[in-house]
């Protein structure tokens, strides 16, 4: 098989040929034909997010079923499977038996503490597996199972308001954006400086402002979601919220926040992140996701190219999500629905 791999912090990525591996009794072999780009891979090529180096990015996978391990049900050869940020938990910590599975106290995380999904083939426990949608093809699917993943639990966490800022406006911004709007929310988009391409892309998928997150509506919002990893944003944040309105940070890792007059955290505003996902915010998001009729905007990428895919992000020249096409699928037809 052929991988991506970052052999350590700030390494760039490089093509690896591998022996397929086995699938464990409750694995899945799959075979990729699609895995997103996501910023947290770009925190783990820069050392800033914990991984097992050498390891094999990619936490947005979708592929096919090739092999089962023996103790795995509800499974066959050739389905199509999407593999999420969250590989395993232990099952039985605290936060494994509250429902907050996303906390756990011994997770395995897919591109970070076992190999992931930048690479021909992958192993993943199939009870982390979620089945996808048929509405979208394989690469307009890769970007739910993280951006359109952990922006709806972002979005939760948000609160029932009507009025949602979302700060960085990309690959799951632009995904929970169609997702506010269709549960009839106004959002607002909030883009690097002099980002008018972001901003005219916000504006054609329904938000009813967009601008610089130096600049501010009229109304003040009932929540801001930050997606951008810039810890300036927060203070930023709290003044465009309402006495009672909530900041929710969505990312893996931000810049140092500075410090700021506690005015603006006074009467009841709220500061909280986003960690991980759990298999619920999953099986409801998909739910959504078919239902709103959202669609993801990608920029595809030949697998041996994710350097230039991750440089890309980094400088902001997306539009939308990246997602890499491993070779078998490339020279493949159907894959880009
Ligand atoms: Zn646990
Ligand atoms: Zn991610």
């Amino acid at each position: 098989m052929i991988t991506m791999q970052i052999d350590a912090p700030h390494a760039v990525l490089r093509r690896v040929e591998r022996p397929i591996p086995r699938p464990r009794a409750d694995q899945l072999l799959i075979a990729v034909t699609a895995c997103g780009v996501c910023r947290t891979d770009l925190h783990i090529a820069d050392g800033e997010v914990p991984a097992n180096y050498p390891i094999v990015p990619g936490h947005e996978i979708v592929g096919h079923v090739l092999e089962i391990g023996r103790e795995v049900e509800g499974f066959q050869i050739g389905q199509r499977v999407g593999v999420p940020w969250l590989g395993r938990t232990c099952g039985h910590c605290g936060y494994c038996l509250s429902g907050r599975e996303n906390l756990c106290d011994a997770p395995e995380f897919t591109g970070a503490t076992r190999d992931g999904g930048y690479a021909t083939h992958v192993v993943a426990d199939a009870h982390f597996c979620f089945a996808l949608p048929d509405s979208f093809s394989d690469v307009a699917a890769a970007p739910l199972l993280c951006a359109g993943l952990i922006g709806w639990r972002a979005l939760r966490l948000a609160g029932d308001g009507r009025r949602i800022g979302l700060v960085g406006f990309g690959a799951a911004a632009h995904i929970i954006a169609q997702v506010g709007i269709w549960q009839g929310r106004e959002v607002y988009a909030f883009t690097r400086e002099g980002d008018t391409q972001a901003q005219a892309f916000a504006r054609s998928l329904g938000c009813c402002w967009a601008g610089p997150s130096s600049e501010r509506p009229r109304q003040d919002l009932d929540a801001v979601i930050i997606f951008a990893p810039v810890g300036a944003l927060v203070p930023a944040a709290l003044k465009l919220v309402r006495k009672g309105g909530r900041v929710v940070c969505a990312g893996i890792h931000m810049s140092d926040i500075p410090a700021f007059a506690y005015a603006d955290l006074w009467a009841e505003r709220q500061i909280l992140s986003v960690a991980n996902l759990t298999r619920e915010d999953g099986t409801s998001f998909f739910e959504v996701a078919a239902q709103s009729g959202l669609r993801t905007v990608t920029e595809t990428f030949p697998l041996e190219q994710a350097n230039i895919a991750l440089d890309r992000l980094r400088t902001g020249a997306l539009t939308g999500a990246a997602v890499l096409i491993p070779p078998r699928a490339e020279t493949a037809t159907g894959y880009h629905g």
